[in-house]
């Protein structure tokens, strides 16, 4: 039997000419890589999520918590949803040493077993690896430095859910593989649930056990992150790196698509 979905998404939503039709259920607790082209509808969908964005249509569950129901008429805020958010380019507060920046999403969010609630600013420093940043204002860090401060300032709310868009879009090659391992190290340390935008195929290896596959506002596949990618076409000496996580995955899609996989391990 399949565990409870942890996280239950459909909706509609128009933008302009493009338009995003998403129906998707998520029962690990684990990462999941939202992984499509640029333009595809990534952004909206986490933007979505977040309650960044209001869908026209459908219905957001989190363990259980309405987040959104249009028939309904519930739109909470986000602030009110616990999700710590990650964007591309960081969004530090400029005028915050980096120790106040972490310290600002702890100050609102009070510890929740089993969110890594046990786990302190110290300990948030020492996984990312930022000790002697703490007294440094955020002009003077590297684009790799001002992400892992902004994933600990996001992981010290102590989400329910971890949304990263592209995170490591902005950095060189060099400095996207060290972030990588840090942020390889997040679910076993703090039992956060994790949807990780990118579009590199090799960071989708790297970080998530599943994957859902994004093509013009569609979710195309769903499942273990080697066969969706194996079904996106991407090339094949990626599909045997060596350091891709394995596991479970427990994951489904429901689409109007005629061309959409679905893929179940
Ligand atoms: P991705 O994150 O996958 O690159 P986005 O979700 O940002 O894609 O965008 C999906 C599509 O929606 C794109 O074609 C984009 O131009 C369009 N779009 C995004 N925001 C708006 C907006 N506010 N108004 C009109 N179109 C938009
Ligand atoms: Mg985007």
């Amino acid at each position: 039997m399949l565990p409870d979905n942890m996280l239950s998404v459909t909706l509609s939503k128009r933008l302009g000419d493009f338009s995003l039709h998403m129906e998707f259920r998520l029962a690990e607790r684990s990462v999941c890589a939202l992984f499509g082209p640029s333009g595809s509808g990534k952004s909206t969908l986490i933007n979505c999520i977040a309650g960044l964005l209001k869908p026209d249509a459908g219905r957001i569950e989190c363990d259980g918590d309405i987040w959104f129901d249009a028939e309904q008429g519930i739109h909470l805020p986000p602030e009110r949803r616990e999700i710590g958010y990650v964007f591309q380019d960081g969004r530090l507060f400029p005028h915050l040493r980096v120790r106040e920046n972490l310290l600002f999403g702890q100050r609102f969010r009070p510890g929740r077993p089993g969110n890594g609630a046990d786990l302190s600013l110290e300990d948030a420093v020492e996984l990312l690896g930022i000790a002697h940043l703490l007294r440094r204002m955020p002009a003077t860090l590297s684009g790799g430095e001002k992400q892992r401060v902004a994933i600990g300032r996001a992981l010290l709310r102590r989400p329910r859910l971890l949304l990263m868009d592209e995170p490591l879009a902005a950095l060189d090659p060099s400095r996207r593989a060290e972030l990588m391992e840090y942020i390889a190290r997040i679910p076993d340390a703090w039992n956060v649930p994790i949807l990780h935008v990118t579009h590199s195929v090799e960071e989708a290896l790297r970080l998530a056990p599943s994957t859902l596959l994004i093509r013009n506002g569609r979710a195309e596949a769903f499942g273990p992150t080697r066969d969706v990618l194996q079904k996106a076409g991407a090339p094949s000496p990626f599909l045997h790196h060596p350091s891709s996580p394995t596991g479970d995955c427990h994951a489904s899609i429901r689409t109007e698509n005629p061309h959409a996989h679905r893929l179940s391990a």
